[in-house]
């Protein structure tokens, strides 16, 4: 056979290497107390080994409670998701050695999930369960100040605080096939998380952690680990099946291992071989019998979910006619949509034609800058939404030019006054009606030139005479009527 041809054969078979791609994505829980003891639950405590008890810390003779609170969280995930919540459901232990697992078994869920089914974006979710997080080793300690440490590079050293705090894994089908349905599907979950304010979900503070596990045409899985940004994920995902796609064209087998991300090279890294499940020697949990999940109100739960992202983007692209992107963009961040929200619910008060899209650019543009120069949040505005409205009003209605709309805006985010106090007060007042005539007229007079271009069908000169119109005025002209002036001066 011609080398050439041999070598088009092998390159159509690379083409149609698919990636085959699920997730595992673990969340910490917002609970104030542990998983199964009293021990708090703070991921801001700074001091090592405080929040820890002979519970968490595998004593001899203790015996676990399961947080309610925990499983309410799982539940209320599953809801939103549309997934089955187990009528009847159970915890494992799954047996491993490491020393930042003190009991050296992890309380976790092996053949009873609580929640299994449902979907999202397309993508299925296999099961969450509800399990125990393991604490932190620190191979250097961190520096505290006012304190003296001994510098100890032969040592690492472990922090129990996490031990235990409750913890969620999200497992999905492989039904993902590039980097960024990785990502497209992380930042939802983490989204919704968020929404129904079971979890913080951050990444970067290992509050969610997201496994990738990939093969090409369903062959020898690779598993992706630690990785601690969305941003990391999609470089590994990416550079992973390009990896793999390059071995399987050498000729080269796959192992199957767990591979990490390293961000200096910009490449994954082999970190260990993969273990298989009855490595683990998962047994049910003796010490936790298992429960009926009737003892909570689940038709109440689902009643009582928020509003979950995918409604949110309905509603905001039905109610506010807005396109898809700004959308995102507000339901991405609450605070700033509730306050959209507030504000449009005012505008109809204050304007017939009611300039949501006006709205809309003056929140995400100019107030956002304001706020972004001085550091503040939605939370920290002086003015209300009411009063974000009139002037939006103002504005839109062409009551004021935006360059004054602008002023006031900055002047309203100082003092928080409504913008007609901060007009009255500054002296800033619309030109009345004679005033934009004499001045139209004067600049019509002026400006033989430009007139006698509009005549010949230069419409540009229309826009020149309005500013130097609007000049005359010191900015303070009614753009409308200025508009309208022009416009009749200028008809033969
Ligand atoms: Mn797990």
């Amino acid at each position: 056979m011609p080398k050439v041809f041999f070598y088009a054969i092998i390159k159509t078979l690379m083409d149609e290497l698919k990636p085959t791609i699920g997730l595992e994505i673990h969340a910490e829980l917002k609970t104030r107390t542990k998983m199964f003891c009293d021990s708090l639950n703070d991921p801001d405590e700074t001091r090592p080994n405080v929040n820890v008890c002979p519970v968490c810390m595998g004593h001899p003779g203790c015996l676990p409670t399961i947080n309610k609170k925990a499983v309410e969280s799982v539940i209320r995930v599953g809801l939103a998701l549309g997934s089955n919540i187990a009528p009847v459901t159970k915890f494992d232990r799954k047996n491993y050695f490491y020393p930042d697992l003190p009991k050296g078994y992890q309380i976790s869920q092996y053949d009873q999930p609580l929640v299994s089914g449902g979907e999202m974006h397309g993508v299925r979710i296999t099961r969450v369960h509800l399990e125990e997080d393991t604490g932190k080793l620190l191979h250097e300690l961190p520096a505290v100040e006012g304190e003296q440490r001994e510098d100890r590079p032969d040592a690492s050293f472990v922090d129990y605080n996490r031990a235990s705090v409750p913890l969620m894994e999200l497992v999905t089908e492989p039904d993902l096939r590039s980097a960024e349905d990785v990502i497209k599907f992380a930042k939802e979950l983490q989204l919704i998380l968020r929404t129904l304010g079971v979890s913080e979900a951050n990444m970067e503070k290992g509050q969610m952690r997201v496994e990738v596990n990939l093969s090409l045409n369903m062959g020898t899985k690779v598993e992706l680990k630690n990785i601690n940004s969305f941003k990391a994920v999609e470089l590994a995902v990416a550079y992973e099946i390009k990896r793999q796609k390059e071995m399987i064209e050498k000729g080269e087998k796959i192992k199957q291992e767990t591979r990490g991300w390293d961000e200096k090279k910009q490449a994954t890294f082999s970190q260990r071989s993969k273990e298989e499940a009855h490595d683990y020697r998962y047994f049910p949990e003796p010490d936790l019998p298992p429960f009926e999940t009737s003892v909570f109100d689940i038709d109440g739960l689902r009643a009582t979910l928020p509003e979950m992202s995918e409604a949110k983007r309905e509603r905001f692209a039905n109610e506010y006619k807005l396109d898809k992107e700004r959308v995102e963009l507000l339901v991405l961040d609450k605070e700033l949509s509730d306050y959209f929200e507030q504000a449009v619910s005012e505008l109809k008060e204050y304007s017939a034609t009611c300039p949501v899209q006006t709205l809309y650019n003056y929140l995400t543009t100019d107030l956002k800058a304001l706020m972004k120069e001085s550091e503040a949040l939605i939370a920290d505005l002086k003015f209300t939404p009411r009063h974000f409205a009139h002037l939006v009003a103002l504005a839109g209605d062409q009551k004021i030019t935006s360059r004054m709309a602008k002023d006031i805006l900055t002047k309203m985010f100082e003092s928080g006054l409504d913008p007609e106090e901060i007009m009255a007060n500054e002296g800033i007042s619309v030109s009345g009606d004679e005033d934009a005539e004499a001045a139209v007229k004067k600049v019509i007079e002026a400006n033989p030139q430009a007139v006698a271009d509009y005549k010949k069908g230069k419409t540009a000169s229309a826009q020149f005479l309005f500013g130097k119109a609007m000049g005359e005025l010191k900015g303070r002209g009614n753009p409308q009527k200025l508009k309208e002036l022009i416009e009749k001066y200028l008809k033969p």
